[in-house]
């Protein structure tokens, strides 16, 4: 076969960084770019839904953040990977909106890694997607993403959780507009066999974890013990601290080209 039809499927550079991929393979993301995404490193975490903070004051005595004071329904643990940001959240949108269902492999390595290695768990449940939607996109990867963990807990990948409606989809709305959107928009199925489980709940993406708590709420009040969730990637508000990072990083660039001189020749060219 020549190779000119599989450039038709997959162009034969890393769709990351764009230098050529060398052999054939399924995934098209050259090895250095798969190797890119980091773990989260945080000082401070909030003991429920694990969102990372610079400092300890958004957390209470019980180490919950204001989020998870305020909510009726709370997660027994929350574990991600890695930011939603940089090569992450592209090999994410690779996976999802450009379909490269292959991509599951190694982004589902990335979720074991920060799976708790000594969680107990009954059922894996996916974050389900409304059958519409996952007919449009032809797989959820939510429960790609979980296959390997049902695996490594022995545990069965259940699919108890349903989405009963259409949802919009939640990026394009505001916190209040994203809880009023989920309302009612789960159910769950075999209802007596859920009673006293332990559940790993898995998604790609914590945003806010409205979505999660939904599901949560959905899955306790049919009498499931314990709820955690594991994700890809999540949010990090941390960077948006961050204006004080970019003026100090513009400052430490005028300071080095102040030094290297470069700035006086800027500046009398400008004048000039
Ligand atoms: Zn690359
Ligand atoms: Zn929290």
């Amino acid at each position: 076969m020549s190779s000119g039809f599989f450039n038709l499927i997959f162009p034969d550079e890393c769709r990351l960084c764009e230098t050529p991929l060398r052999g054939f393979s399924r995934i098209p993301v050259c090895s250095d770019c798969l190797k890119l995404p980091q773990p989260i490193q945080a000082a401070y975490r909030c003991r429920g839904c694990g969102t990372p903070f610079v400092e300890a004051f958004p957390l209470d005595e019980h180490d919950l953040c204001t989020v998870c004071r305020e909510s009726q329904v709370n997660f027994d643990a929350a574990y991600s990977f890695g930011s939603y940001e940089g090569a992450l959240r592209e090999l994410i949108h690779l996976l999802k909106y450009a379909k490269v269902e292959s991509l599951a492999g190694p982004l589902g390595r990335m979720l074991l890694s920060a799976a708790p290695a000594d969680g107990k768990f009954d059922l894996v449940v996916a974050m389900p997607m409304h059958w519409r939607k996952r007919w449009e996109r032809g797989f959820n990867q939510a429960e790609l993403l979980a296959a390997p963990i049902a695996r490594f807990y022995g545990a069965k990948l259940s699919r108890c959780l349903r989405r009963s409606r259409y949802t919009k989809a939640q990026a394009s709305l505001g916190q209040q507009e994203r809880l009023a959107n989920l309302d009612h928009s789960f159910s769950v199925k075999k209802r007596a066999a859920l009673a006293g489980k332990r559940v790993l709940l898995i998604d790609d993406v914590f945003t806010t974890g409205a979505t999660l708590r939904a599901a949560t709420a959905v899955l306790k009040e049919a009498g499931i013990s314990h709820v955690s969730a594991l994700t890809l990637a999540r949010a990090d508000r941390r960077r948006y601290d961050g204006q004080s990072q970019t003026s100090s990083k513009s400052v430490a660039r005028a300071a080095r080209a102040a030094s290297t001189g470069t700035l006086d020749y800027v500046m009398r060219r400008n004048s000039s």
